[in-house]
């Protein structure tokens, strides 16, 4: 659960009314509690307290160095999608034999910034990749620590842009093409094989299709075994869903609880990367509406907050409740599209959602939009991107400032031939 409610009718975060913020900081803008983003990463680290574990933060949920900051000050380590999310992690105080490096795609220049920052692991996708670390690791004299992501084939009944344990999807080696890429990897003189990743997708809301990914995992560590390849992590990826309405996902008790009793035995340290279940309901988008627009067919509210700024609703036909900064008594409820500013027909919060009454000036707070919700903004219709603010109790904090018009064009130029007598620069 969250610390967004209501008081006399008015909506706060924590001990702080989201208007005040509103008019301190304008709209729009993102809005964490520090308190729900506390209580979430002790609930889902203190659940697996009876295996020994690392918690991971997948940080491309939300990468705000504040945030960061905060998981590190909490025990968490990171799970990383780029150099860019290696530099924000070493930058926040994240230790780096807690970050482990996932993904299809690293380049040469990624792993040896990898290697040079001496991370905890490669999650590793492919035997090209392998090849790829083996070498530089090589060039730099030192042993890279792998596990390799198996693909256990399992469908985790989510969204399919989000899910990424199906046998069709890019991610992972095949589990039947696995016990090959083992032996491969073991052989490489400068690779260190210590573990075994698998992420199944996200927004998962049941426990079955973790404890089916693991099993399948588990059978291929006894293969291992009897090959003389002994493992010393376990890492099960994250994916744990939340409630963006009436979803009802597991508590990370209950995963954990499925999940200990299978590792407990096999002397590995388990490895977990929650993202979503952290910060997903621990943010909102605050936004005020514009306009109110009614045409033959519908009703609209325009508000100052678009597919820039939170992308979900377009890019996955996603769900977020949408809450009134100021709550009426005997205002009607109509239905109504929100949308935003931005030049597409896909630029929407919520179609025919159901909504009281709203006027211009209203505040709205777009809910669990701590989670792929500004780690995916952008510029779009030069939109600067908006401010992200910290709540802790009766205090708000800015952690990230609102983008000015100067940032749009910072690092653009016009070449000499286009600005005949100028000086060839936006500067
Ligand atoms: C995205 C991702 C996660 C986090 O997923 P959530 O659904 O946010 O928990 C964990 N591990 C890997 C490899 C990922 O790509």
């Amino acid at each position: 659960m969250h610390n967004f409610h209501y008081q006399e009718d008015l909506l706060y975060c924590e001990d702080v009314p989201l208007e005040r913020i509103a008019k301190e900081y304008g709209t729009p803008c993102y809005i964490y509690s520090y308190a729900t983003l506390v209580r979430h990463f002790r609930a889902f680290d203190r659940a697996f307290d009876s295996v020994p574990h690392i918690v991971a933060f997948a940080m491309k949920a939300n990468s705000n160095l504040a945030i960061l900051r905060l998981m590190a000050s909490e025990g968490s380590g990171a799970d990383i999608a780029s150099g860019g999310e290696l530099y924000r992690a070493l930058n926040a105080g994240i230790p780096p034999h807690k970050i482990v490096f996932a993904g299809v795609g690293k380049t040469r220049a990624e792993i040896r910034y990898a290697l040079e920052s001496n991370i905890l692991m490669f999650n590793v996708e492919s035997s090209g990749e392998l090849y790829t670390i083996n070498d530089v690791a090589a060039e730099l004299g030192r042993h890279a620590r792998v596990a390799l992501r198996i693909n256990p084939d399992i469908d985790p009944k989510t969204h399919p842009y989000i899910s990424t344990g199906l046998k069709k999807s890019k991610f992972g080696i095949s589990a039947n093409r696995a016990l090959e890429e083992f032996r491969l990897a073991s052989s490489l003189p400068n690779i260190e094989v210590v573990g075994v990743h698998k992420h199944i997708g996200s927004q998962v809301t049941q426990v079955t299709p973790f404890v089916d990914a693991l099993k399948k995992i588990l059978a291929l560590i006894e293969s291992l075994q009897a090959q003389g390849i002994h493992l010393r992590y376990i890492n099960i990826g994250g994916g744990l869903g939340i409630t963006y309405s009436d979803e009802t996902p597991p508590h990370p008790q209950e995963l954990a609880d499925a999940i200990s009793p299978l590792v407990r035995d096999l002397k590995c340290e388990l490895i977990t990367e929650p993202g979503r279940v952290i910060v997903g309901n621990a943010g909102i988008l605050l936004t005020r509406v514009l306009y109110t627009k009614k045409t033959e067919d519908k009703r609209f509210l325009i508000v100052d907050a678009a597919m820039n700024d939170l992308i979900r609703p377009s890019l996955y036909d996603a769900h977020h409740d949408i809450w009134v900064g100021h709550r009426h008594s005997n205002v009607p409820n109509h239905t109504v599209d929100v949308v935003g500013p931005v030049c597409e027909s896909g630029d929407f919060m919520a179609k025919d959602r159901l909504m009281p009454e709203t006027q211009s000036g209203d505040l709205l707070a777009v809910m669990s939009a701590g989670a792929y919700a500004f780690t995916m903004a952008s510029n779009y219709n030069s939109r600067p991107r908006v401010p992200e603010i910290l709540v802790k109790d009766g205090q708000s904090f800015l952690i990230r400032d609102r983008e000015s018009y100067q940032d749009l064009v910072r690092g653009e130029h016009v070449p000499e031939f286009l600005s005949p007598g100028g000086k060839g620069t936006t500067e």
